[in-house]
């Protein structure tokens, strides 16, 4: 312990007795002694709380779902309707334009930084 003091005192009349003190007091002329030991603790409370909240969730984007799902629904069709290898060529085609139209559900991920 660092800051740890201990005292030694008579046990009838107070009086500091060196902490080594054996036998009689020199003041009364009695035995006992009473040992006082003190603890001086410093507690530095550092705390940094960094909150993060994230918040996750998906945003649908309904008219690009229901654009995609139009034109591969209808592809086969298209390419029914054209007839043949050249119209099962076109469909293929047309359901392969739906890959180059952005993801109808968009990931949105915000995070906020707060202090304390
Ligand atoms: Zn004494």
């Amino acid at each position: 312990m660092e800051n740890q003091v201990i005292k030694s005192f008579c046990k009838w009349c107070n009086e500091l007795l060196p902490q080594n003190h054996q036998g009689k007091c020199p003041n009364c002329d009695r035995k006992g002694k009473i040992v006082s030991a003190t603890f001086k603790e410093s507690i530095t409370i550092k705390d940094f709380i960094k909150l993060k909240h994230v918040h996750e969730y998906y945003k649908k984007n309904i008219k690009i779902k229901w654009l995609v799902t139009t034109i591969t629904v209808s592809s086969p069709f298209i390419g029914l309707w054209i007839g043949g290898w050249i119209g099962a060529v076109v469909g293929l085609i047309i359901g392969l334009i739906t890959l180059l139209i952005p993801p109808s559900v968009t990931k949105i991920r915000e995070t906020t930084m707060s202090h304390n």
